[in-house]
């Protein structure tokens, strides 16, 4: 079998390692799957998916022990172990909810929050009562961070914040948004900062989840800020910094989408070769010949990154790297599958198609990871 020799993500090294992915495993197995028609009509996940992951010890896996998150320490392969396994889920939805929330957004609060705010904060993200979500792009601002137009004036002990933010993962559903704001009009990279913006604060306002292609099973939301008043307290970071403390966390969240559309890729193919009706013609057997050696090769190069991210040698170039390559993969090995198949029924496998297509999307589009690849070589 393809991958047993290779030492690739997707072997595990340790018992603790395969414990771990089959305690993941049962989660998706009893918690996700039986809710996937559900969370489908009713255009999201419940809010009990974050509870049960919580209490299953799988939500904030880096987060600080003393708020009920997992304490981190054994290193970012276990993040992305747990990322594939919610992949096989046959949704990339419920995966991405999750992801957004203890991957991308709430390292930001164990990172950059003063202890009062963790105090306010943590608690509830790590046991999954609070969900995350972070608003950068904007209507008219998406791979250009540094023009962001949303405002927050500081008036006394109060941000006042007006603007639309747009396409904001978790937007429906989140309690408390990281919201990229223009603090200084004079000001590009230095005029951003970061706050954070409680669900109930005075002005601001959750526009409908928006119908996508994809990820039917987690919202997407408009959110609108007409002079809301958000606490100076509320400030991550200094002033003027928020623009470099993103790029700082880009790297770590662009390789757990890397990993997001490998899995996605893998668990549509694993699901296809199930399937497929034997004997399959040779031009069916090298396109998924073609698409598992890809895949392999994939595995491999994703175990280095990962190792790299520990080692703290994982750059932005390696991120845009592995995600335009991981999810562009992703994208044609969904399509060979469904195509190869040719079964009009296979609803489940072109739920992965639609799925894998925001993945070049979003994070940064695979076109500017191209730029930062580009940049890197002096091109
Ligand atoms: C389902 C979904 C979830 C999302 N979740 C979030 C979220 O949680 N938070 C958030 O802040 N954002 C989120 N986004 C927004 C996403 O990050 C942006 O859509 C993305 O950054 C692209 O921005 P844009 O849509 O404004 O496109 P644009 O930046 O306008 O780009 C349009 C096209 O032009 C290309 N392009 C732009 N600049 C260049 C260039 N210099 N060279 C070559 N090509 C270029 C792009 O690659 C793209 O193909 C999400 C988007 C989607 C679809």
């Amino acid at each position: 079998m393809l991958g047993v020799m290779l030492r690739s993500l997707r072997v595990d090294r340790t018992a603790a390692e395969a414990a771990f992915r089959s305690r993941a495993r049962t989660f998706v197995e009893e918690q996700v799957v039986p809710n996937l028609d559900a969370w489908t009509a009713r255009g999201g996940f419940t809010r009990s998916m974050f509870l049960d992951a919580a209490a299953a010890g799988l939500l904030c896996l880096d987060g600080p022990e003393s708020f009920g998150g997992g304490g981190g320490g054994v290193g970012f392969r276990r993040n992305a172990v747990l990322c594939d396994e919610l992949h096989r889920a046959g949704d990339a939805g419920a995966a991405w909810a999750l992801v957004t929330h203890a991957e991308i957004c709430a390292p930001y609060l164990w990172s950059l929050g003063t202890a009062e705010q963790q105090d306010r904060w943590l608690a509830d993200v790590c046991t999954g009562r609070s969900v995350l979500a972070i608003a950068m792009s904007e209507p008219g601002t998406g791979s250009d961070l540094a023009s962001i137009t949303t405002t927050a004036e500081r008036r006394g002990d109060r941000y006042v914040v007006r603007g639309t933010k747009t396409f904001i993962s978790n937007g429906v559903s989140a309690d408390l948004v990281i919201v990229a704001v223009r603090t200084d009009p004079t000001e590009r990279h230095r005029g951003v900062s970061l706050l954070v913006v409680e669900r109930d604060t005075p002005g601001f306002g959750v526009g409908r989840a928006l119908h996508k292609v994809g990820l039917r099973t987690q919202d997407t939301a408009e959110l609108f800020f007409d002079g809301a008043e958000v606490p100076a307290a509320n400030l991550l970071g200094a002033e003027g910094e928020g623009f470099y403390l993103l790029m700082r966390n880009l790297p770590r969240e662009r390789l757990v989408m890397a990993v997001a559309g490998l899995s996605l890729a893998q668990a549509c193919l694993d699901r296809t070769l199930e399937r497929i009706p034997r004997p399959v013609g040779q031009h069916a057997r090298f396109r998924l010949v073609e698409a598992a050696t890809a895949l392999q090769v994939g595995w491999t190069y994703l175990e280095r990154c990962v190792a790299a991210v520990d080692a703290g040698t994982f750059d932005g170039a390696d991120a845009a790297a592995a995600k335009w390559w991981a999810t562009d993969i992703g994208c044609q090995v969904t399509e060979t599958c469904f195509q190869l198949l040719g079964d009009p029924a296979a609803t489940d496998v072109a739920r992965f198609v639609d799925d894998a297509r925001v993945q070049p999307i979003y994070g940064g589009t695979n076109e500017i990871m191209k730029e930062i690849v580009g940049r890197s070589l002096g091109v």
